[in-house]
């Protein structure tokens, strides 16, 4: 990323500019690490939710389409809640 007052290329996240001082808070929302990690997490179980539907009409066993379809909602749920923010 780069400061939003003098231009210079800092480093990505950074919540002040180590060359002229300025907050880049607010201009260039960055996300904590641990937020990265959740969405990734939700991302992840979202898909294996998906592929678990997949598996279980492809096998003809309907309980784990049910509860893979349970997990897929609740993830995608929670992938809207996370891209208001
Ligand atoms: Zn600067």
């Amino acid at each position: 990323m780069f400061c939003k007052n003098c231009g210079k290329q800092i480093e990505d996240g950074s919540k002040f500019c180590p060359e002229c001082g300025e907050s880049q808070y607010g201009h260039q929302p960055s996300e904590p690490d641990s937020v990265q990690a959740q969405k990734k997490l939700i991302y992840y179980g979202t898909l294996a939710s998906l592929a678990g539907i997949i598996i279980g009409i492809y096998i003809k066993q309907i309980h784990i389409v049910v509860v893979s379809a349970l997990g897929f909602m609740v993830g995608a749920f929670k992938i809207n809640e996370l891209r208001k923010r």
